[in-house]
Parts: structure tokens; C-alpha cells; sequence
């Protein structure tokens, strides 16, 4: 039976279909891109309904009346760039400690004098919802232009239930104003407040945060910064146990400046992923392997802090767990959207081979987001999430790095001008 179409798109080089079984990809699955040579693409209704070689086309599919075409000739077409961990939502700028930091001032002076994540903290608690919004709007805007078409927004520069609840909002109203899935995530255990205590903080996280994100139905993880310094294994475990109560299901920030537990307590918990996990160990990659959990790497954050301890993604994909790849744009150490920079960074410092990447910037991060049977691959039933590179291989994208690639983004089935 041939399927009604409203937006077909014709003339590819190479359609990367990334196509699964439903799972995430591991192991040398990760290289298995499903490329169909030649190929088409249809799109009815925002929802993917037939793939494959274009001479399969007209037997396949009828244009609907008013259907759309897109000539992609000499062109690659992959599915929507998914950015599994952002902490999109936040006022202010830290240029100046940037500047400061490269002249050699230690990051505790920096923070001492009320710089730091206080800062962002502080105008982000200063800032209106409408503000935020507006902020918001205007990132998402510069990601679809790159071709990322579902995003994870995390709180965490409220650290109170104000502001977190305001982040979340701002977040969620998001979704008013584009087509791009967004998906949310509370962190109010991102840092421990300015002045406060600990203890009572973790309280109010739990006894008063939690609940309220829940009845709003703000969020669908709950994430913590789990790392010497901030929250331990235990305090970590009951701010992610509490989430799960209230069914927000668990993220972690694990091991990214020591080899601190995290991703051992991902893989106890059954997290949905375990992210940075520069640190892990042999014992952290097999717990999250048994666990289920997807391991989200953040290489822009080791570039950007000048550091040189990248996670271990060689052994990883060796030991068969799956890899996803993110931005973790945010205002103080990686404040860059550029996923396809991300790719670069994957190669050069992480080893990780180029399909390696282009699997962990689309069905792996939609399976680290919970959205591997929505999008991340271009598949009959998915959105119709499409990015047309103005180049006829994919290996482009970390190859001319820094250039973005994207001559035309397809989100939800809608041609983006
Ligand atoms: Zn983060």
C-alpha cells in the first residue's frame, strides 16, 4: 500500500538513518549508521512514514495535493540533532571571568569575590520568568539553526524554590513557541546554595522542591551533581530516590573532576544516564552497564576548563556501554551550543570514531532523554526530525570543525526558513 505524504525529500547523497531496534547502540553498533545510498525521504502529518533508495519512491509513497518537496541533491540527509544535557535556562554572562581565569586567577579567588556559578545564580534569581523565556527562546532558535531539534533544559541556577520552580516554568513554556521537543530536568542539587547549610538545604530539595516540581508536572528527571565538594554517593542517593518517588526518574552528574561513585550509584539506581564520567572506572562502566544507564560524555566542558582528562571512551564502547554525546551549554564551563564542535572534540580527545559520534548526537541522545521511540533516528512512525548537510558525507561534521554544515532543518515535519 503506498502512504500519503506531505513533505518528501528527494536527490540525497546518502540518507544516515541511524535506524535501531528500539535500543540504544553499543559496542560496533555504534558504528552502524543504516546509510541507504541514494535514498528518499516521507514525512506526513510531522511524523516519518517511508525511507529508502529513491528508485522504491513513486511505488511507495503519493504526495499528498499539497505536498512539499525538498531537493536535497548532492546533499546528506541525518536525523535531528538531539542535545541530551544543557543547562539552557540562565541570566547573565561571565566573560570577564573568563579573561580573568586565563590571566592566571585562581577559580576560588574568582568565586570569592562572587563570581562563579554565585554569579549566575544571582541574576538568574533577578531575572523574570518573561526574561527567561525570552533567553530561552533565543537558544533554542540558535540550536535549531545547527540542526539540534530536541533539547534537555536542566534547572539548577535557582537553588531555590522560587527560581527553580521559574526555570522549570520558563522551560516548559518553551514548548508554546517551537515545534523542537524539549525535555526537562530539576537539578536543584546542582551546587550547595551561598551561606546555606547543607543539610537543610538537601531538607527543602526534598521535603518542599520535589513535591512541587512533581505536582506541576514540571520535570521528567531529577539530576545531582554528585562529586567531592558538592553532594556525596549518599546525599546523591537521597535526592535521586526522593525524584523517583515523586516519578521523576533519575540523571546524574558523575565523576567529572574524581572518580567519585557516581556512576556506580547510576548503575544501583537504574539511572537514565550518567553524564561527564571522566573519571569512571572499569567497576563504574560495568555498574552502569548493568544498570541499563546511558553514559553521556560532555567533551566541551574538559576543552573549555583547560583540562586534559577526557572520559575513557575507548573502553567504554569496548565493554558494550552506550554513549551519548551533549553539550552541557552553560555559562561557566562550556558556553558553546555547537554540538557538531562537540563531534570534533569526541574525535581528537576521546578517540571516538566519526559514526561513533553521529550515533551519540541522535539515537543515543534521544535514548538518553527518554525519547529513543520519538525521535534520534530516521525511522517510519518518528518525528519528522531531518537535517540536510550542504555536503554529500556526513564525516563532515567533525571534519570541518567549527563550520556548521546545516543547509536546511526539518523539525516535526516543518520546513524551517
Ligand atoms: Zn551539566
Amino acid at each position: 500500500m503506498r502512504r500519503k505524504a506531505d513533505l518528501i525529500i528527494t536527490g540525497a547523497n546518502q540518507i544516515v538513518t541511524v535506524a535501531g531496534n528500539g535500543k540504544p547502540r553499543h559496542g560496533t553498533g555504534m558504528t552502524d549508521l543504516g546509510i541507504i545510498p541514494h535514498g528518499a525521504v516521507a514525512v506526513s502529518h510531522g511524523k516519518i512514514v517511508w525511507t529508502g533508495p529513491e528508485i522504491e519512491l513513486q511505488d511507495a509513497v503519493i504526495p499528498a495535493n499539497t505536498a512539499q518537496t525538498v531537493d536535497a541533491a548532492g546533499c546528506t540527509v541525518l536525523p535531528g540533532f538531539v542535545d541530551p544535557h544543557t543547562h539552557l535556562i540562565f541570566a547573565g554572562t561571565r566573560e570577564d571571568e573568563f579573561a580573568d581565569k586565563i590571566a592566571g586567577v585562581p577559580y576560588m579567588e574568582i568565586a570569592a569575590k562572587g563570581g562563579g556559578i554565585k554569579r549566575t545564580v544571582r541574576t538568574t534569581r533577578e531575572a523574570s520568568l518573561e526574561t527567561l523565556i525570552n533567553i530561552g527562546k533565543n537558544r533554542l532558535d540558535h540550536a535549531l539553526k545547527l540542526g539540534i531539534t530536541c533539547v534537555e533544559i536542566k534547572s539548577g541556577y535557582g537553588l531555590d524554590t522560587d527560581t527553580e520552580l521559574k526555570m522549570l516554568r520558563a522551560a516548559n513554556a518553551l514548548r508554546q513557541s517551537t515545534d523542537m521537543e524539549i525535555v526537562t530536568t530539576f537539578l536543584g542539587a546542582h551546587e550547595v546554595p551561598p551561606g546555606a547549610d547543607k543539610g537543610l538545604y538537601l531538607d527543602t530539595v526534598c521535603h518542599e522542591m520535589i513535591p512541587l516540581v512533581a505536582r506541576e508536572n514540571l520535570a521528567s528527571y531529577c539530576d545531582v551533581f554528585c562529586e567531592r565538594g558538592v553532594y556525596t554517593v549518599d546525599e546523591a542517593r537521597r535526592v535521586l530516590t526522593t525524584g523517583l518517588e515523586y516519578g521523576l526518574k533519575p540523571k546524574i552528574h558523575a565523576d567529572q573532576m574524581t572518580n567519585f561513585g557516581g556512576a556506580g550509584l547510576a548503575g544501583e539506581l537504574g539511572a537514565v544516564s550518567a553524564d561527564h564520567i571522566d573519571y569512571t572506572d572499569t567497576d563504574g562502566i560495568d555498574a552502569m552497564i548493568r544498570g541499563g544507564v546511558i553514559g553521556v560524555i560532555l567533551p566541551g566542558a574538559v576543552f573549555f576548563l583547560g583540562l586534559t582528562r577526557y572520559p575513557p571512551v575507548r573502553e567504554m564502547i569496548q565493554r558494550g556501554l552506550p554513549l551519548a554525546l551533549a553539550t552541557d551549554f552553560n555559562p561557566g564551563s562550556c558556553f558553546s551550543q555547537n554540538l557538531h564542535l562537540m563531534t570534533t572534540l569526541a574525535c581528537t580527545q576521546c578517540r571516538m570514531t566519526i559514526p561513533e559520534t553521529i550515533c551519540a548526537i541522535t539515537l543515543n541522545a534521544a535514548h538518553a532523554v527518554g525519547k529513543g521511540d520519538v525521535c534520534g533516528s530516521i525511522e517510519v512512525g518518528k518525528r519528522g526530525d531531518l537535517v540536510i548537510l550542504d555536503t554529500p558525507e556526513y564525516e563532515m561534521i567533525p571534519y570541518h570543525f567549527g563550520h556548521n554544515h546545516v543547509r536546511q532543518v526539518i523539525c516535526n515535519g516543518k520546513i524551517i526558513d
